[in-house]
């Protein structure tokens, strides 16, 4: 059996969810309080994924950290070595969609061959058919990226999300 592992980073603006979707992937719980992430917090989650015809188990370490300013302080650090990142906007909110742009940039400088997954979050809080989705499918197919709509709340494509970033991070 071949086991190998990655780290991946969260990327996105304060109260996107990002915390709440690891929270979900690794232990699948959801909590409504506010969950603060101090400094950075490594979770770490193993998935089967084919290489090569074969299974492997990939452990994806997860790093998330704080709020936006936090990022500007630590992100060369927090980005160091990341194999991929899952870049993660509120549906609710337009303007965390708008900032993903600057996450990308830190990302590719860093690690310019970094695999990317986009999530727009809360997909629980919005009407399906009233979302605006055309710019967001834009970005996804600039950057070459799948997209998801997730909810951390009820679970909705959590685990896809991440099981395909890992999938992508041996492929
Ligand atoms: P972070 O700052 O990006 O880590 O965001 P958090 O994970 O701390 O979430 C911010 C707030 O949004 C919290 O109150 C969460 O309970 C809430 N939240 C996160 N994901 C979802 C979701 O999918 N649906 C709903 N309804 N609320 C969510
Ligand atoms: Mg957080």
């Amino acid at each position: 059996m071949i086991t190998l592992s990655k780290k991946v980073c969260l990327l996105g603006e304060f109260a996107v969810g990002k915390t709440s979707l690891v929270r979900r992937f690794v232990y699948d719980l959801f909590d409504d309080r506010y969950i603060s992430t101090i400094g950075v917090r490594v979770s770490r989650k193993t998935v089967a994924v084919p290489i090569e015809e074969q299974l492997a188990e990939l452990t994806l370490m997860v790093w998330d950290l704080a709020g936006s300013e936090e990022f500007n302080r630590v992100s060369m650090s927090y980005l160091r070595g990341a194999a991929g990142a899952i870049l993660v906007y509120d549906l609710t909110r337009a303007n965390t969609f708008d900032q993903l742009y600057n996450y990308v940039l830190s990302l590719y400088k860093v690690n310019p061959h970094a695999k990317v997954v986009l999530a727009g979050n809360k997909l629980d809080l919005v009407d399906r058919h009233q979302m605006d989705t055309g710019k967001a499918e834009k970005l996804a197919t600039e950057l070459n990226a799948p997209l998801f709509f997730t909810s951390a709340r009820q679970g909705e494509e959590v685990d896809n999300l991440f099981r395909h970033l890992g999938r992508l991070l041996v492929s």
